[in-house]
Order: C-alpha cells, then sequence, then structure tokens
C-alpha cells in the first residue's frame, strides 16, 4: 500500500481516535490537531504506548486562519495532505425555540464551516498532484433530523451539500469525496446522554446495540484506500440499522 500523510481532524476523540489507529496500522503517517496541550500530551503518550506515533498541531477547527496554519505545519513536516478526514465535531442541544445564537453557531462553526477551513487549504495540492481522499464524518442525525438537535443536523445534512458539490469538481483530479454517517457510537459525545435516553435510542436501532468507533473508521479506511477510485458524492450509513434511507 502506498504510506499518505492523513490529517484526521477531533484525533483525540472516540471516533477520531478509531481512525488514526487504523489509518496509521495501513502505514500512513497521520496528523491530528489539538486545543488542550494537557489533554494532548496525555493522548498522544497513550498512542505511542501503542506504538502509534501522530504528529499533534494545535488547531481550533473552526477558526479559519488557525486552520491555515495548522496544515502548515502539518505539510512542512510529513509531506502534503493527501487523505483529509474532516471529523471534529460537537453538540449542543437544546429545541429551537431555546436555542441560543451562541449554541446556533458553535455548532455550524466546528461541524460545518470546519469543512471550509480544513480543506480549503489543502485542496489545491491535492489538484495538483491529482490524487486525494476527503471523508467527512457526518451523522444520522443530519439524514433523518432529531428534536433538540436543528443546530447539529443542519450543520450535518450541509456536509453531504459540501461532499457532493466538492466530488463533482474535483473527480477529474483523482480526488474522491465522500461522506459516512454514523448512527450511535459509544463515544464521550453519546456517553454523555443520560442513561434512559441511551436506553431509548439503543431500543431504536434494529441490531440491538450502539456502534463501535472501529467500525466507523473501517468505513473510512474503505473510502480513503486506492481501490476505492471510482466511488464519490456518495454517503455511507453506518448505523445498525437505525436509518435505512440514503
Ligand atoms: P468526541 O466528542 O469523542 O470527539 C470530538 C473531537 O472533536 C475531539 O477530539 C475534540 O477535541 C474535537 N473538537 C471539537 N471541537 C473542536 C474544535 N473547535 N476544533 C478542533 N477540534 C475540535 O466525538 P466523537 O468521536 O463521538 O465524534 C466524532 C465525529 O463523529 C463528530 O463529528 C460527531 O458529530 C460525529 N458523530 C458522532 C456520533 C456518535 O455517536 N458518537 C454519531 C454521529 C456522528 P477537544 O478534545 O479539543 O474537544
Amino acid at each position: 500500500m502506498t504510506q499518505r500523510t492523513a490529517l484526521v481532524t477531533g484525533g483525540t476523540g472516540g471516533i477520531g481516535s478509531a481512525i488514526i489507529r487504523y489509518l496509521a496500522k495501513q502505514g500512513h503517517r497521520v496528523a491530528t490537531n489539538f486545543r488542550d496541550q494537557a489533554k494532548a500530551a496525555a493522548w498522544h503518550e497513550n498512542m505511542a504506548r501503542e506504538g502509534i506515533d501522530v504528529l499533534m498541531v494545535p488547531g481550533d477547527v473552526s477558526d479559519h486562519t488557525a486552520c491555515e496554519a495548522m496544515v502548515e505545519a502539518i505539510q512542512s513536516k510529513l509531506g502534503p495532505v493527501e487523505i483529509l478526514v474532516n471529523n471534529a465535531g460537537i453538540t449542543r442541544d437544546t429545541t429551537f425555540h431555546k436555542m441560543s445564537y451562541q449554541q446556533w453557531t458553535d455548532v455550524v462553526n466546528t461541524n460545518l464551516n470546519a469543512c471550509f477551513n480544513v480543506t480549503r487549504p489543502v485542496i489545491d495540492g491535492m489538484r495538483g498532484r491529482k490524487w486525494g481522499r476527503i471523508v467527512q464524518i457526518s451523522s444520522i442525525n443530519g439524514q433523518k433530523g432529531q428534536y433538540g438537535q436543528a443546530n447539529y443536523a443542519a450543520a450535518k445534512a450541509g456536509m453531504h451539500g459540501f461532499t457532493i458539490s466538492l466530488a463533482q469538481e474535483n473527480a477529474k483530479f483523482g480526488i474522491t469525496v465522500n461522506t459516512v454517517s454514523p448512527g450511535y457510537v459509544g463515544t464521550d459525545m453519546v456517553m454523555a446522554v443520560p442513561e434512559e435516553v441511551r436506553e431509548k435510542i439503543v431500543a431504536q436501532i434494529p441490531i440491538g446495540r450502539l456502534g463501535k468507533p472501529e467500525e466507523i473508521a473501517h468505513a473510512v479506511a474503505f473510502f480513503t484506500g486506492e481501490e476505492t477510485s471510482w466511488i464519490t458524492g456518495t454517503n455511507l450509513s453506518i448505523n445498525g440499522g437505525h436509518y435505512m434511507g440514503w
């Protein structure tokens, strides 16, 4: 397998960590961003104990200028970013009639505007080299909507529009752009939901359990491989059968 340079945003989180492990084990050079130095150092040490070397660069994905600097720092150390996984994300749940402007903008900036902020500095290089793999981590709730998540559902649905437009513009340049839409995965984001609510969610999943981060990582690795050069502008739902639409 050709070794590539991969940037996975939000790599210190549950799904991001699994994606980084998977890509690193495939032999790729991997990088991620961090915001909290102490948290990042502890995470980095854990990864190193597993034998995984990750380049960590400071960067808030909601900050356009910071993302330019982050990409530049990664490229100067590992070479051009060839695989990009737009994974960093947050929720700020509440019903829309109670939602503050801050809750709206925080979620849209971190989940959707981040796709612009991080992808824009890498796209020219990918086009020039005529090879690239870009994967957005969206969500089941961007497909079906969710009570209390108008901000998150709007941002995650927007990622699909981003994916299919970027896929069209860059297909001739050897760049594929796809979306992975996880259902409920047992990471901190979901474990923060009250247990009784989680039980109700699991009861709605035909396969009868939460997803595992490794299952999302497997799909990302599929889209970032050499063999999937004819798959672009698509969305892969991984949700235990929770939502069976597009
Ligand atoms: P986690 O909360 O475990 O991890 C989120 C990661 O994103 C962390 O590394 C966090 O870093 C980073 N991050 C958040 N905000 C920013 C920011 N402004 N700038 C840079 N990094 C940031 O979440 P998951 O691993 O569960 O989720 C990963 C992705 O998968 C998200 O996009 C989420 O929406 C999506 N998803 C998750 C599902 C689930 O069930 N878990 C279901 C569907 C989609 P920090 O430590 O600095 O906060």
